[in-house]
């Protein structure tokens, strides 16, 4: 995380910029819920295309699915989610502020009031609970997590995939928690969106395969450009694993609250296919041709929530320079992760036609996102795009008009230097080759 990072001025930027809006907004927001302008639907966009890449390893063939939202009560009553998916929680006496009991320390006061009184802890379900129909006898919940869905699913996915036995199943998608107290903007929110893979694997190789995506988990966010040293795995305590697994790993990213989990690598073991098997009644178990033995598969799951990770971009690349004397504010996000990829700005309006039809045409040759802008001065123009991270600039001059030129500024470096327009394209294109 760059020093300067707060959450006030990240919160800020968000909003004064079109990445992150309040949700319902004009009626005064709904707490934890979040809505997404043109940059934040563009950098979310491409945040869950880095992902479905890395996902896709030699460790084995990886499917895609896109699973429902609202599940029948059968599936989390089989997943535990009805009897386990419980936070503690607790009321201070005087003010009433309501909290997380594990948030905050019952033997000092509330942080709100200074009282000292608490009322017991009590557990409070997570889950959104809803009614199917006009007569509403059908109970259904929003899914708390995706990966149900991928469980539910898996013999459909087998039979329809031709695919054998290590392989994943992924899927990005949202999830809905009522979480008890939303806080730290898109850190804990109620409504959110995760990006899961579940990794079938024979049992005795769920260890080589656990510390393995631990591995490449990791390395998946130094490649996006997170500062390696805001990252770190930290193993689970016993008394800190979830109801469904036996070992967990986070990855976590140190933000300005603290060293907080981002990602979670958990061997789930064969809990989830075993469950859906005792209360389905279906045979969830797999055949192995070879040894002619039936078994029930165990599983890694790697779980990131896409918001939670957004954020954590946003904190990692916001950097305040200091450029002759003036403030300048940059996002240094990995051009894969940017929302614009360049911008084409011609020093004036007067010479803005050779650059538009530029624009217009690798526009059209890459299909990436890029931004037109011939409004205010060349300085601010700049700034406009450092703010939201945008890697380069092309700037159209009075001697382009002669020698078929431009100039690209560097976003980081401030470099300047002299391209012919033909090279325009191939040098966006290139901002996006790996290494
Ligand atoms: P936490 O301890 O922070 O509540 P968790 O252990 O309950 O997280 P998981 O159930 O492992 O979280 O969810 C996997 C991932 O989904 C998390 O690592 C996080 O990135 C994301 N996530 C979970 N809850 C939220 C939330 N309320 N808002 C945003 N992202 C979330």
């Amino acid at each position: 995380m760059s020093s300067q990072a707060t959450l006030e001025k990240i919160v800020s930027l968000c909003k004064r910029r079109g990445f992150v809006y309040p949700s319902a907004d004009i009626y005064g927001g709904i707490n934890g819920v979040y809505d997404l302008g043109h940059l934040g639907t563009l950098m979310k966009h491409n945040i869950r295309n880095t992902w479905m890449q890395s996902i896709q390893t030699d460790l084995g063939d990886i499917i895609f699915m896109e699973g429902a939202l609202l599940g029948p009560e059968a599936v989390w009553q089989a997943s535990g989610h009805i009897e386990n998916f419980h936070d503690p929680m607790v009321d201070c006496m005087q003010c009433k502020k309501r909290y997380r009991a594990d948030d905050i320390d019952l033997e000092k006061a509330c942080p709100h009031c200074g009282n000292t009184e608490w009322t017991d802890i009590k557990q409070f379900n997570m889950m959104f609970k809803t009614n199917l129909g006009a007569a509403g006898s059908a109970i259904a919940y929003l899914r708390p997590e995706t990966a149900q869905a991928i469980f539910v699913n898996f013999k459909n996915v087998m039979s329809t995939n031709r695919v054998k036995i290590p392989f994943g199943i992924a899927q990005i998608g949202k999830a809905f928690r009522n979480e008890i107290t939303p806080k730290q903007f898109l850190f804990r929110m109620r409504e959110f969106e995760q990006m899961e893979m579940e990794f079938f694997c024979r049992p005795e190789n769920t260890g080589k395969f656990f510390e393995a995506w631990q591995k490449i988990r990791f390395d998946f966010y130094q490649k996006i450009g997170v500062n390696q040293s805001n990252l770190r795995l930290r193993p689970h305590e016993k008394d800190e694993l979830a109801h469904y697994s036996s070992q967990c790993v986070d990855v976590e990213y140190q933000f300005p609250f603290g060293w907080k989990e981002l990602e979670g690598i958990a061997d789930r073991g064969n809990f989830d296919l075993s469950q859906h098997i005792k209360h389905s009644g279906k045979d969830l178990s797999v055949h192995d041709e070879a040894t002619k033995e039936s078994f029930v598969p165990h599983v890694v799951e790697c779980s990131v929530g896409v918001d939670r990770l957004f954020l954590t971009l946003l904190f990692d690349a916001y950097t305040e320079d200091d450029v002759e004397g003036e403030v300048r504010t940059v996002l240094k996000l990995h051009p894969k992760i940017a929302p614009i990829k360049a911008a084409f700005l011609p020093l004036s309006k007067k010479i803005s036609e050779p650059m538009l039809k530029l624009f217009n045409e690798v526009k059209k040759q890459t299909g990436l996102q890029l931004m037109f802008d011939e409004s205010g001065s060349i300085g601010k123009r700049y700034r406009r795009q450092d703010e939201i991270g945008t890697p380069v600039c092309f700037t159209y001059d009075f001697d382009s008009e002669t020698d078929s030129s431009v100039t690209v500024r560097d976003r980081d470096s401030l470099k300047q230097e002299r391209i012919s327009m033909d090279q325009v394209e191939r040098y966006v294109k290139d901002l996006l080759k790996e290494g």
